[in-house]
């Protein structure tokens, strides 16, 4: 039985990037849709009670595709409420920041070529940012479901720029949205997972 997990943080504290129902549609109502499929998909069969990142990774080799995206959106959203903080923003710190500076020459370079990838998502998908299995940081456009522990990639920070994830607060204007993560990213959040690897 997978559960939807609980929002780190309260619902208007990351207003006006996301307000509060922003994420009562996103959290609420899409990332629990996922969650209500999946547990359809699973519930009584041999996958009941395996983890959701073998779900993942067993779907998408066996082209299950329906149950991949569920699988995999939930995984993605539960990952993504964790890459924002009331306390986020700002330069990074900690060894995410030396890594930022080495593999992108600095944070105003990264912050750019992440931005624009978001930017240049044609429809629906997520942005990464993810350590390479060189060691190396890489950010990588994925469209709709897909994430990066299919290829066995250590994630260390994602925007969801489906539009459900921004029309409620920024109707059209992603750019905008885009712009308001950098005062919300949970660098924290990021170093947690470079040391988690
Ligand atoms: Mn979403």
């Amino acid at each position: 039985m997978h559960i939807l997990p609980e929002l780190p943080y309260d619902k208007n504290s990351l207003n006006p990037v996301i307000t509060e129902e922003g994420f009562d549609y996103h959290h609420g109502k899409h990332h629990n849709a996922y969650v209500t499929n999946l547990n359809k998909l699973t519930s009584d069969n041999e996958m009941a009670d395996w983890d959701l990142k073998t779900i993942i990774k067993h779907s998408f080799t066996n082209q299950q595709t329906g149950l991949f995206n569920n699988a995999a959106q939930h995984f993605n959203h539960s990952f993504y409420w964790d890459c924002l903080s009331p306390n986020g923003g700002g330069s990074p710190t900690g060894e995410i920041a030396e890594m930022i500076n080495r593999d992108f020459g600095g944070f105003e370079q990264f912050k750019t070529q992440f931005s624009d990838t978001a930017a240049k998502l044609f429809g629906s998908g997520w942005a990464w940012l993810v350590l390479n299995k060189e060691g190396k940081l890489e950010i990588q456009p994925l469209k709709d479901a897909h994430t990066p522990i299919t290829a066995d990639l250590n994630p260390l920070l994602t925007l969801d720029v489906w539009e459900h994830a921004y029309y409620i607060d920024h109707r059209n204007q992603r750019p905008r949205f885009i712009e308001g993560f950098w005062d919300i990213v949970n660098w924290d959040f990021a170093n947690i997972n470079l040391n988690g690897k």
